[in-house]
């Protein structure tokens, strides 16, 4: 069923993993999908996969800890589309690893600056072009490290912890405006942000956190987004579900 049928969505860091997933389910429902990424040639596959099954996509490149390419990309969506109801803010990196004593200053600017400013500057140039669309759904893409800690990666887990905040603080704003946003928390998905800085073996360990004894999958991730952005979900804002295996039940 085109469940998104003549809705416009947009989802950051399309290019590879989650928001690849995102998109690609997004645009096989019927939106207009915005591919966005700093990576372009990932972001043009997101697009050629989209285009090669029939659906309607573009691709713009954003960094999204610039607030300037956020302003850029919801301008060029109007101009395009018109309209703007649909975004997931899901891009994001791992960032160095190290205890907090010794992690590097400008590590924790760099992950501050994508995983939480990269979320605040995306919401504060979509929302006013939701308001002019009629309303809509927004997607954080936060992480089980928005809910509990671990060791290693103080950035990382003070950002997703921060999404959290700014979801409901945000949700709150705008909840008798049309527009629900929302915060998705994946356990560990295999993914490049996984694949490209672990070992076999630490990846092995990281499955077996999981009582469901394994990694999740972009596209299981997708499915959540999915749900939360569509009128299903239409009584839920300010929330924060998580698709973790488990993880966080233990
Ligand atoms: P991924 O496969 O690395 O994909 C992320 C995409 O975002 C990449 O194409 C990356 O480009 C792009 N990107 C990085 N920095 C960007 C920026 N400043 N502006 C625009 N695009 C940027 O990662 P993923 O695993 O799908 O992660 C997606 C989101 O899920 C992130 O917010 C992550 O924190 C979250 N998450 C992931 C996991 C997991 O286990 N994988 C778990 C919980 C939450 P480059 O490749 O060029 O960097």
């Amino acid at each position: 069923m085109n469940t998104l049928e003549k809705k416009v969505a947009l989802v950051t860091g399309s290019g590879s993993g989650i928001g690849k997933a995102v998109a690609i389910l997004y645009a096989g429902k019927g939106a207009s999908t915005i591919v966005s990424d700093i990576d372009e040639d990932g972001g043009m596959e997101t697009v050629s996969i989209i285009k090669e099954s029939g659906g309607e996509a573009i691709f713009i490149k954003a960094d999204t800890s610039n607030p300037e390419d956020h302003k850029y990309m919801v301008a060029q969506i109007l101009k395009t589309y018109g309209a703007l109801h649909i975004t997931c803010n899901n891009a994001g990196i791992g960032g160095p690893l190290g205890p907090t004593g010794e992690y590097p200053i400008e590590g924790w600017d760099k992950v501050i600056s994508v995983n939480l400013s990269g979320v605040f500057y995306g919401l504060h140039y979509q929302i006013p072009a939701m308001l002019k669309s009629g309303g809509g759904s927004i997607v954080n893409i936060a992480s089980i490290l928005g809910m509990v800690g671990t060791k290693g990666s103080p950035a990382y887990v003070a950002a997703k912890h921060g999404v959290v905040g700014l979801t409901k603080a945000a949700a709150l704003e705008y909840a008798d405006k049309n527009i629900r946003i929302n915060a998705v928390g994946p356990g560990y998905i295999l993914t490049p942000l996984l694949t490209k800085a672990l070992d076999e073996d630490t990846l092995k360990l990281l499955a077996s956190m999981h009582p469901i004894g394994r990694l999740g999958t972009s596209e299981e991730v997708a499915e959540l987004v999915y749900w939360l952005s569509i009128s299903n979900s239409s009584f839920v804002t300010g929330s924060y579900y998580t698709v973790d295996g488990g993880y966080t039940a233990q």
